[in-house]
Parts: C-alpha cells; sequence; structure tokens
C-alpha cells in the first residue's frame, strides 16, 4: 500500500533548544502539508511503546529516557511520496553522516538526539499517526 502520508516528532533536544518554529517552517517550506500537531509528552513507558521495535537494542533504555525528557511535537504530514521523500528531508540517524541543510544536519547534536522522527514505511506512517492521533484528528 503506498499512501502520501508520513509521521513525524520534533523530538526533546530540538523543542527545549527553541529550533521547533524553524523546524516546522523547513517541513512546510519543502512542500509536506500539517494534517495533525500537538505539543505533549511521552512518559518513558510510552516512549517504551513507541519504539518497541527496537526492545532489545543496546539503546533502547536511553532512548525512553531521552524520548520523555521533555516535550516533543508529533505531526501527521501529507505530501506526494512522502515517505521517502521525507527521510531524504531530514538526514542520515547520525548526524555526522547527515547531508548537508537536512533538518539533522542543521540541529541534531547526536546519533540519539538527533532533533527528528520519520516514519520508515507507509505501514508504520500509518501505525505511529494513529499512536498520538484519534481519527477525527487524522481527517
Ligand atoms: N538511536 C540511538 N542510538 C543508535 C541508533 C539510534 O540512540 O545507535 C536513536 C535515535 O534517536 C534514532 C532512534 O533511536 O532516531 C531510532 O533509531 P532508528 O535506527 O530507527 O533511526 P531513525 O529511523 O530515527 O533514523
Ligand atoms: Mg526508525
Amino acid at each position: 500500500m503506498t499512501t502520501n502520508r508520513t509521521f513525524t516528532m520534533i523530538k526533546p533536544d530540538a523543542v527545549a533548544d527553541g529550533h521547533s518554529g524553524s523546524i516546522i517552517k523547513m517541513i512546510e517550506a519543502a512542500g509536506f502539508k500539517i494534517i495533525a500537531m500537538k505539543k505533549t509528552l511521552l512518559t518513558a513507558e510510552r516512549a517504551g511503546q513507541f519504539y518497541q521495535v527496537h526492545a532489545e537494542r543496546p539503546f533502547y533504555g536511553d532512548l525512553c529516557g531521552y524520548m520523555s525528557s521533555g516535550p516533543i511535537i508529533p505531526m501527521i504530514l501529507e505530501k506526494e511520496n512522502a515517505v521517502a521523500d521525507f527521510r531524504t528531508f531530514i538526514g542520515a540517524t547520525n548526524p555526522e553522516q547527515a547531508a548537508e541543510g537536512t533538518v539533522r544536519k542543521l540541529y541534531a547534536k547526536s546519533i540519539q538526539a538527533n532533533a527528528i522522527h520519520g516514519s520508515d514505511s507507509d505501514e508504520n506512517a500509518a501505525i505511529e499517526g494513529s499512536f498520538f492521533f484519534s481519527e477525527t484528528e487524522r481527517f
């Protein structure tokens, strides 16, 4: 299944450092339409649910602590080829490997505190969007 939607969240480091506005401006300038958006806080338990796929990875515990350390801004975005285009737009997981001009190159501090999330498939975009937003909020 191919959709024209993806899911993102501005992570705690970027929100705390005051980069939310700049990142949202970049997202819209790149042609992504904001379908849903809010500012919220994850508990460590809910962060663990979101990143359940990484539960066996050595960084999982630290990741859950970091992702619950401060407010985040989750969003559902719409654009043709949204998932792949947004992954290109944010850059590599490790900011040292992120391309020039990407969100992570500009704002990430480390491989963990890397400023922004982007779904890796249409299926996960739908699951992750539903994790934060109700059916009417996703309309
Ligand atoms: N992460 C980490 N250490 C690592 C790899 C990943 O702390 O060695 C964190 C980082 O915040 C990353 C998230 O775990 O964004 C999810 O990892 P994934 O491999 O799915 O990267 P992404 O899809 O976010 O680029
Ligand atoms: Mg991922």
